[in-house]
Parts: structure tokens; C-alpha cells; sequence
């Protein structure tokens, strides 16, 4: 368990902290009772006590609380024959200044559906868009919110987001330091990369130098024999934007099957929540699998509710969400965090208790960090 202290543990076991500080300073360790310890130390403690210590991290945790519930997350349900085609979930990410919201931007305003509705479109953090491809209509899910900071902090909590990573680099700029940050976050993902190439626009734009750097780090051109599309754009002048979009749907077909079962429970993530005065906590959620439909009973991190309406990026009321589909979502009791999990439940009930669960989690786990920067305080006293 992270962050625990010999506190905690001695509640555990029953036994009493002061004299745990004992046992470990004859094996050689100061530490106090509040101070949070190393899951070495625990298991240092364990061995010589004779307890079994398993050290658990917060998603085995949270995956043991669900257990409890007889829930399973993250894997589709049913038969193989039961999986369908879904749309291929894409974050941009890239170098700051290099068009990534300028491109965000592009891509909303190529598409048909939003212009169709008319409405006034609104920022969610995640938008669908449809565009074709060999004379087939494709959808593509974007998360938009802004820099790669949600993809990275949903990654860090090991939250899946996305499936494809276009990497803008502008033509005039080259490869910089951020872009390699990015690159190696797409890698370590495990995510194809598509290049977008930008601002082909400007005068002294490049976009073979930005081939040949990035070839250096391991994206190689089709164009050279290797696997990664580069597309030659312009989010400010919208040249080619269609092109890019169609190098996504291509490199999802080539390199990867997105499927999943719209007919069971939905379950996705949180990608954005906020509190609304007049609407309470509003939160994207990002259907994985199942179809979400409004007045289902869901329990997201440490939030839960009844889904009591929702919108799409053109604020348009929709009953329904099938998967990769983005929503904002009315009805939860608290604002949940980028990459909390989201899950449809059988009942409020249901909901209720997983919340209450994960909530005491969450409040242990800052406890045990607030006591570590305590007893880091009182030993510079000394
Ligand atoms: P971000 O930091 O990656 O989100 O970059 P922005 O989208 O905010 O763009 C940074 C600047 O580059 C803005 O002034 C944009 O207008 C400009 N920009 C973005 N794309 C292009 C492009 O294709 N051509 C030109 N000439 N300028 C662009
Ligand atoms: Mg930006």
C-alpha cells in the first residue's frame, strides 16, 4: 500500500505504532509513526514480525473494491461476434506554438456534422467529427483538451485514452524539445503516431528536414519505406486537412482493430469536470464501451449519480452514447478527476457505496502525504 505509515499499519495487525518504531530501529531504521514509509520498510517489518505484506497499488486497489461489486472494468463483454467497429480516439500532441489548438480548430470547422447543427459549438474537451474515406463515411474522436498535460496525468494514472497520437511539428520550426517529449509519451503508449506536418503555409517551411529528423528518432516516412504517415498541412490556411484526417483512419485500419461492444454497460473515462453553478459538477466522459443513455445509475472516481441529461460538443441534447463517443454528462454528485474510470452500475444504491469506498481511498492516500511533508518539516528543525 503507497503512503502508509507504521501507523496504519499497526491498525492493521492490531498492534500498537510505538512499538513498531521500536522494531525498526533494531533493524536499523528511524522512522516515526505518522511518517509514511517505503513499501521496503514494510516489507522489512513484515518479515520480521512474520506478517505476509502484499503491496497494493491504488488501481489493484480500486480493481479489488470493484471486484466486490462482481464489476469488471476495462474489458468488453460477450462474444467475439459481439465486438463492432468503433471510431479510432486521437490526442494531438506536439511542440507549444506548433498549431496544435490551431489545428483542433481546423478540424471542427471541416466538419460537416457541426455545421449542419448550427448550434453554437461548445468546448467539452473531446469532439467527434466525420469525414470520408474511400467513399465511406468515418468518424474520428479528438480530445481537445488543451497541451498534452490530461494526456499525460490520465496516462500517469493509468487511464487509456488514446488510440492514435498526431504529433504536429511546424515546418518552419523542426523538431524540438517538446516533440520528442511527446514522441516518446506516444511511445511509451504504445500508440501510432501519425505526423501532421504544419505551416506549409509559411515561407521558409521545410517539411523534408522534418522527415529526416524525425527519421532520426525512429518515425520513418511511408514515403521512405517505413510505416509513419507524414501529412503536409496548414491549420491557419486549412490546406489539406482532409488529408490528414484520412492518414488517421488509415493508420487505425492498418495497425489496429478498434472494436468494442455497444450492448452492454458503458464504461469510459472522465476527460473533463468542472462545477457549474447552476448545473452542479459537469463532466466529459469518454464511452470506451457499452452505450450510455441517460437516466443510468454511474459511479466516476469518487463521484456518482444518476445521468440526468446529456450534450454533445455541439450542444446538442442526445439520449444515447455509443463507444468513443464524447458527452457532457449532468447528474453526478462531485466533480471527478481527468481519467477517473466511469462505469454504468446496476442501482443508485450500488453507485453510492463504490463512491463512499473510493472517497475514504482517496482521503487516506492524501492523509498519508500530508503526514510525510509534516515529519519532512520537523526533521529540518532538528
Ligand atoms: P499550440 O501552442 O501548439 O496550441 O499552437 P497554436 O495553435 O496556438 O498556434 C501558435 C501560433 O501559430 C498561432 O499564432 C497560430 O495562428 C499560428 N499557426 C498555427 N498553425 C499555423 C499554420 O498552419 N500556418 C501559420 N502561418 N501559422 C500557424
Ligand atoms: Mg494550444
Amino acid at each position: 500500500r503507497r503512503g502508509a505509515s507504521l501507523t496504519d499499519f499497526a491498525e492493521k495487525i492490531g498492534a500498537d505504532a510505538a512499538s513498531l518504531v521500536q522494531v525498526m530501529f533494531h533493524l536499523g531504521e528511524m522512522v516515526t509513526a505518522t511518517q509514511s514509509v517505503t513499501d521496503e520498510t514494510l516489507q522489512l517489518l513484515g518479515a520480521e514480525l512474520e506478517y505476509d505484506i502484499q503491496v497494493v497499488s491504488p488501481e489493484d486497489e480500486d480493481r479489488e473494491l470493484l471486484e466486490s461489486f462482481s464489476i469488471e472494468f476495462g474489458e468488453d463483454e460477450g462474444e467475439d461476434s459481439e465486438l463492432l467497429p468503433r471510431p479510432p480516439v486521437v490526442s494531438v500532441m506536439g511542440h507549444v506554438d506548433h498549431g496544435k489548438t490551431k489545428l483542433l480548430d481546423a478540424i471542427r470547422n471541416e466538419d460537416v456534422v457541426a455545421g449542419e447543427a448550427g448550434g453554437i459549438t461548445q468546448h467539452i474537451g473531446a469532439y467527434q467529427v466525420q469525414t470520408e474515406v474511400d467513399g465511406t463515411e468515418r468518424k474520428i474522436t479528438f480530445i481537445d483538451t488543451p497541451g498534452h498535460e490530461a494526456f499525460t496525468a490520465m496516462r500517469a494514472r493509468g487511464a487509456r485514452s488514446t488510440d492514435i497520437a498526431v504529433l504536429v511539428v511546424a515546418a518552419d520550426d523542426g523538431v524540438m524539445p517538446q516533440t520528442i517529449e511527446a514522441l516518446n509519451h506516444a511511445k511509451a503508449a504504445g500508440v501510432p503516431v501519425v505526423v501532421a506536418v504544419n505551416k506549409i503555409d509559411v515561407p521558409d517551411a521545410d517539411p523534408a528536414k522534418v522527415r529526416g529528423q524525425l527519421t532520426e528518432y525512429g518515425l520513418v516516412p511511408e514515403e521512405y519505406g517505413g510505416d509513419t504517415m507524414f501529412v503536409d498541412i496548414s491549420a491557419k490556411a486549412r490546406i489539406n486537412i482532409e488529408g490528414l484526417l484520412e492518414a488517421i483512419i488509415l493508420t487505425a485500419d492498418a495497425s489496429l482493430d478498434l472494436r468494442a461492444n455497444p450492448h452492454q454497460d458503458a464504461e469510459g473515462l472522465a476527460i473533463e469536470a468542472h462545477l457549474d453553478k447552476g448545473r452542479g459538477p459537469v463532466v466529459t466522459v469518454l464511452v470506451q464501451r457499452g452505450t450510455l443513455r441517460v437516466g443510468d445509475s454511474i459511479i466516476a472516481g469518487p463521484a456518482y449519480g444518476r445521468v440526468r441529461a446529456m450534450f454533445d460538443e455541439n450542444g446538442q441534447q442526445v439520449d444515447e452514447a455509443p463507444p468513443a463517443r464524447p458527452v457532457l454528462a449532468l447528474g453526478l454528485s462531485a466533480v471527478p478527476r481527468a481519467g477517473d474510470n466511469f462505469m454504468v452500475v446496476a442501482d443508485d444504491r450500488m453507485a453510492r457505496q463504490i463512491a463512499e469506498r473510493r472517497e475514504a481511498a482517496v482521503r487516506n492516500a492524501s492523509f498519508a502525504r500530508i503526514t510525510k511533508r509534516v515529519s519532512l518539516d520537523d526533521l529540518s528543525k532538528l
